[in-house]
């Protein structure tokens, strides 16, 4: 037995056998496999081996035809290459003798082959050298491809390994089957974390390497509320986890009580507590019966784990499936926040590879470059709005400019459906997301120009302090506490109070309970946060008085250091909250 620690994400324990799926990003680890396993893996590169060499004389017949002899050519070298039976020898004693998983032994054998041709020196070899990395990838393509595809089509119940996963492959996962899942990589606010979250799966991030330590089917515990993934556990353990399950379902029924009791603070002071969903399905849950609506839709879900692109009519459907369930309180609709870690894995010629997606083509950039996509949503969103309490949220703001620009297409598709007869809410709020540092030190002016604000701390920590939100590498620099970021959320509610606008929070740190004192002191009505911690940040809200949060916020604005800040905040959330 064996402990790793990471990132928790999403609370829950599971145990059971893991499941190891294969990584889309370049990298395979040197993966054992266990004896019994090792005709499965013959299977597995066979049928690899067998697309690649349809797709390489596909390719020869197509050049040949369109382009000529010569060029057809070079794909015959291809085949030859990929026939090599020394090569192909190799590979099998890889898998049988070494017990490496296919891939690992394709990329072993391939990358040497190319490396020797290298050493020759002379151009025409270097040439072949990078025709050997181009058919090892294909390989793993198939390879890793397939195993990751089957992700949707589990048929028995594990617990998912991976170096990572993205957002839509953990969106497309089957929750009849994936009972909670453990990464290498990923950071705390990473939208796949997020979605574990929505999914209610219990989640572990950013372990480091290990997965060349495990067999697929080795038993596993995986602790979202500690951040632990523990490998081959003895019974001791697994029975101190087992009672520890009866523990937490005690607490949450104690939580439970709190149900049906407002969110109002000590002193009589209401606390709207909306909450943050991805999937339409999430609205209909009992846990947001108690909740004061929808702060934050994320739509961009709709796009990734799906196949095909969604139509006017599947947003239609969305949008009117959420407006329904929450039967009269507002819902916030998020315009698509494509790009940076969301990529639409199936349809990826909707986005082109960037140098630095975080700082790319991303959210309203997204939209506004492709307005065509954006006016789908735009009526969509408009038609489910009639008679409903809506607002329309843009992302990522970070100029007036970008604002304007997509007011101005909402106004456009307003006169489009006027004109074709077809109902709308023309009183529909229009807001947007304040998670740029440009918007948030000018939030005075955006504030005259935008009904509401929402923050998004998740990305307005990540450009503030330059720290990437998923890389586990730099979670350390990640701090909501930094007197920075206070900084800039009293500015912004200062901003919003002057224009007499809704502010809100929508980023992550509203749902950690120890920082939601410290919002309320800061001057904050309105939190929107995930759905499952809405019991535990009411019962903070019903301990508190306004004056003991102002109390709080004021202290924890005049410190410098983000660890004195975070610490004081814990100590004080013990305090109400023991
Ligand atoms: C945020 O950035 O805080 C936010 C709520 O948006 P997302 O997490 O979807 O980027
Ligand atoms: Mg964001």
């Amino acid at each position: 037995m064996y402990t790793k620690r990471g990132i928790p994400v999403s609370p829950g324990v599971v145990i059971g056998p893991c499941l190891i799926v294969g990584s889309d990003d370049g990298k395979v680890s040197p993966r054992k496999i266990a004896p019994d396993k090792i005709p499965l893996e013959i299977e597995r590169f066979k049928s690899a081996f067998a697309h690649a060499e349809k797709e390489i004389a596909e390719n020869e017949k197509l050049a040949s035809s369109s382009l000529g002899q010569q060029y057809g050519a070079i794909f015959g070298a291809h085949l030859a290459m990929l026939r090599d039976p020394h090569m192909l020898a190799e590979i099998k004693k890889s898998i049988e003798e070494d017990r490496f998983s296919a891939e690992f032994s394709c990329r072993k054998v391939l990358r040497n082959y190319a490396e020797k041709f290298r050493t020759l020196g002379n151009e025409y070899f270097a040439e072949r050298a990078n025709d050997l990395i181009d058919l090892e990838r294909k390989l793993v393509h198939f390879l890793l491809g397939k195993h990751k595809q089957d992700l949707s089509r589990l048929s028995a119940p594990a617990l998912i390994v991976a170096h990572n996963l993205t957002p839509s492959e953990t969106a497309g996962l089957d929750r009849r089957y994936a009972l909670g899942f453990a990464t290498e990589v990923g950071g705390h606010t990473s939208h796949t974390a997020i979605i574990a979250g929505a999914l209610g799966l219990p989640a572990v991030v950013g372990l480091g390497s290990f997965l060349k330590e495990l067999n697929d089917n080795d038993t596993i515990i995986i602790d979202g509320n500690e951040g632990l993934l523990i490998v081959d556990p003895d019974e001791e353990t697994i029975t101190q986890y087992r009672d520890s399950e009866e523990r937490m379902k005690f607490v949450a029924r104690n939580l439970d009580k709190l149900k049906n009791l407002s969110s109002e603070t000590m002193c009589g002071e209401r606390i709207f507590l909306m909450a943050n969903i991805e999937f339409p399905e999430e609205a209909e849950q009992e846990i947001l019966k108690n909740s004061d609506g929808i702060g934050l839709y994320r739509t961009e879900f709709l796009y990734l784990g799906r196949e095909k692109v969604p139509t006017e009519e599947d947003h239609f459907q969305a949008y009117t499936k959420v407006i329904q369930a929450m039967d009269g309180k507002p819902v916030i609709i998020r315009t698509l926040d494509i790009g940076a870690d969301k990529i639409p894995g199936n349809y990826s010629h909707l986005y082109s590879p960037e140098s630095n997606p975080v700082l790319g083509i991303r959210s309203i950039r997204f939209s506004l470059n492709d307005l065509d996509l954006f006016r789908i949503q735009l009526r969509a969103i408009l038609r489910a709005s009639v008679n409903a309490n809506v607002g329309i949220m843009f992302p990522l703001i970070s100029s007036l400019m970008e604002l304007r620009q997509a007011k101005m297409t909402v106004r456009e598709v307003m006169e489009d459906l006027g004109e074709q007869n077809i109902p709308f809410n023309p009183d529909v709020q229009i807001g947007m997301m304040v998670e740029v540092p440009s918007a948030a030190v000018m939030a005075d002016i955006f504030a005259k120009e935008a009904d509401f604000f929402s923050i998004g701390t998740n990305d307005l920590i990540m450009y503030t302090l330059a720290v990437d939100r998923s890389d586990p590498a730099v979670a350390k620099y990640f701090s909501s506490g930094d007197p920075s970021i206070l900084h800039l959320l009293n500015t912004i509610r200062q901003a919003g109070a002057k224009q007499k606008k809704r502010v809100s929070i929508c980023g992550q740190m509203s749902s950690d309970p120890k920082y939601v004192p410290l919002l309320i002191g800061l001057g904050y009505r309105h939190l929107s946060v995930t759905p499952h911690v809405i019991p535990e940040i009411k019962q903070i809200i019903r301990n508190i008085t306004i004056r003991q949060a102002e109390e709080i916020a004021q202290q924890a604005l005049s410190m410098d250091l983000a660890r004195n800040i975070d610490s004081f905040l814990r100590q004080e959330f013990f305090k109400l909250c023991p």
